[in-house]
């Protein structure tokens, strides 16, 4: 395996450019794949984990070859969203400023189009596109894909996933035969080998460390709580790192929302990505969080597929992803390149499953932490004002402000002064944590079907309700209280159910007493009030259950 960027046989522009950015040496990806394009013909399928350098391995050589004095478009390049779009022309930028009259043109939709026709026109040797922005420029005569040498599907699952199959069926038929076709992806789903089957000329795929395997340097943790302490981990978690810069995976784009909105509204600079905001929003919003005016971004895992940001402190998976794979890609948006990174999920104890199948899928173990408790978080924070205090620069203005505040503060004993500041400052994490309880939940031996079949059959007769007082089979609940939403269950009186099986159904779920109010029997279904931010899990686990092996139906009941 080659280790030294000079032996890849690029030229002293591009090494130059590469050198700059502080790469040191080739990643795997790179020293496979670039000798290959450079010095070989052929079409070439890579799968390779996200942040193992892919966007270098293809775009280096794809530099290497343009020809410059050709103003026609010889390369193209195609991705899934708009924020990658803009990232793979930023980066090929970076690797070529030293190559002077190149043009790359991005293009994506959800912005103007004229403006984007005007940029091809001025030339464009690489163009760097959404599948259907190019199509539409493609019908329009505004791009020209004749003549292109090479074109390269990066993300190609991702493509493909976000229904992109028509268009880029569509494109790789207009591309000439002559072309040669390079593929990448982090999974090969068979809709990604029929791509590679009907559109390139028998590929060499070519795997890059292990598929699914998580990135080496990334280390994983989780932390166990109740369903609705959820969010209040997730502060805890905050508040425990003073310099955190995170990406927040929830798993739609109402969570992101409401995450995002909870924490702004708690002091955090935090903000929602996903794919009901505008073009401009979504700039805007990863504007600030590559400046690190936020340090949160709450995201889906379609908005933030590809995207580069170098430095963050951690991903959290405020919702661990319905699929495996998908816990790949995000913890892969950490521990970048040579640096260490870590995945942290926030899991109900109904969810050790996942953690167990994802640990399976990328053969890494997950360490439990316990979450901070408000001591912890008080000094952690106290000290990381001190420090910053202590490197705070001393100007000169300050000197001609020294009589009047002496004599404010010349009488107060230096304790009382240093209390006074720190506790000015901190006076709203103690007010918040005063109160603030251990949620950290005891682990428990692992049932197989857990909540699934919840409480037992304890062939229960002392405890049974009186089979007399029948109740009708069915009827309206009382109101619940406020902040609470009534879930209702094909259980009722008939079932022998009493008010402390419902808790323990709850339990099973992760769902602990406090989150449970109100709760109403009637013969055939009961009525559960439970607070409004966890009724909707609860839906989610126990609709489809079964309990005593009757299968379970659960709706939510709006007022
Ligand atoms: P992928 O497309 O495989 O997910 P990227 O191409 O986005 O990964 O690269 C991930 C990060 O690693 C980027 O920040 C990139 O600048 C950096 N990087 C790429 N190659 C190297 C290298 N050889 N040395 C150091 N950093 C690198
Ligand atoms: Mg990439």
């Amino acid at each position: 395996m080659i280790t030294d960027f000079l032996e890849l046989g690029l030229s002293n522009e591009i090494l130059n450019a590469v050198a700059e950015l502080g790469f040191e040496k080739p990643t795997p990806v790179q020293s496979r794949i670039i000798p290959q394009l450079l010095m070989e013909d052929g079409d070439i399928v890579c799968l390779a984990q996200t942040g193992t350098g892919k966007t270098a391995a293809f775009g280096l050589p794809a530099l290497e070859y343009l020809d410059i004095r050709d103003k026609g478009t010889q390369v193209l390049v195609l991705c899934p969203t708009r924020e990658l779009c803009r990232q793979i022309h930023e980066d090929l930028t970076a690797y070529s400023k030293y190559i002077s009259g190149i043009r790359i043109v991005p293009v994506y939709g959800g912005a103007g189009i004229l403006g984007q026709i005007r940029e091809l026109k001025k030339g464009a040797q690489i163009i760097v596109a959404t599948p259907g922005r190019l199509l539409d420029l493609l019908k329009r005569d505004a791009a020209d894909i004749s003549g292109i040498s090479t074109l390269i599907m990066d993300e190609a699952d991702e493509m493909l996933d976000m229904g992109f199959k028509d268009e880029l069926d569509a494109i790789l038929s207009q591309a000439p035969q002559s072309r040669r076709t390079l593929l990448f992806s982090a999974t090969l789903p068979r809709e990604v080998e029929r791509i590679a089957k009907s559109y390139m000329k028998n590929p060499d795929i070519v795997t890059v460390g292990e598929r699914n395997a998580g990135a080496d340097n990334v280390e994983h943790f989780y932390y166990m709580v109740l369903e609705e302490d959820r969010y209040a981990a997730m502060k805890r978690i905050a508040d425990y790192h003073p310099d955190i810069y995170a990406i927040v995976f929830c798993r739609t784009r109402e969570e992101t929302k409401k995450i995002a909105d909870a924490l702004q509204r708690d002091g955090y600079d935090a903000d929602a990505l996903h794919g009901d905001l505008s073009q401009a929003q979504r700039d805007y919003v990863m504007d600030r969080f590559k400046r690190k005016a936020l340090h949160f971004l709450v995201a889906t895992d379609v908005a933030a597929r590809g995207i580069d940001v170098s430095d963050l402190t951690h991903v959290i998976n405020y919702n661990l992803p319905q699929e495996t794979e998908l816990y790949t890609h995000r913890s892969g948006r950490t521990g970048r390149a040579d640096k260490k990174g870590v995945s942290i999920a926030i899991i109900n104890q109904r969810e050790k499953g996942k953690i167990r199948k994802i640990e399976a899928a990328i053969k890494k173990q997950f360490t439990r932490l316990p979450v901070p408790g408000a001591r912890e978080i008080c000094e952690k924070q106290l000290f990381h004002l001190i420090n910053e205090i202590n490197g705070a620069e001393v100007g000169r203005e300050i000197d001609s402000f020294m009589p009047a505040i002496e004599e404010l503060w010349g009488s107060m004993s230096r304790e009382e002064l240093v209390k006074k500041m720190l506790s000015y400052e901190f006076n709203r994490f103690f007010e918040y944590y005063r109160k603030a309880k251990d949620i950290n939940i005891p682990e428990k031996p692992e049932r197989k079907t857990a909540g699934k079949k919840a409480a037992s059959d304890d062939g229960r007769t002392a405890d049974s309700p009186d089979d007399k007082v029948r109740k009708p089979a069915d009827g309206n609940p009382g109101k619940c209280e406020k902040g609470y939403t009534w879930l209702k269950i094909s259980l009722g009186y008939r079932n022998r159910i009493i008010p402390r099986d419902i808790i323990g159904i709850m339990r099973a779920c992760g769902i602990g007493k406090n989150a449970v109010g109100k709760i109403e029997i009637f013969n055939d279904f009961l009525y559960v009030a439970l607070q409004n931010n966890v009724a909707g899990y609860a839906k989610s686990q126990i609709d489809g259950a079964s309990y005593n092996r009757k299968r379970l139906s659960a709706w939510l009941i709006k007022d």
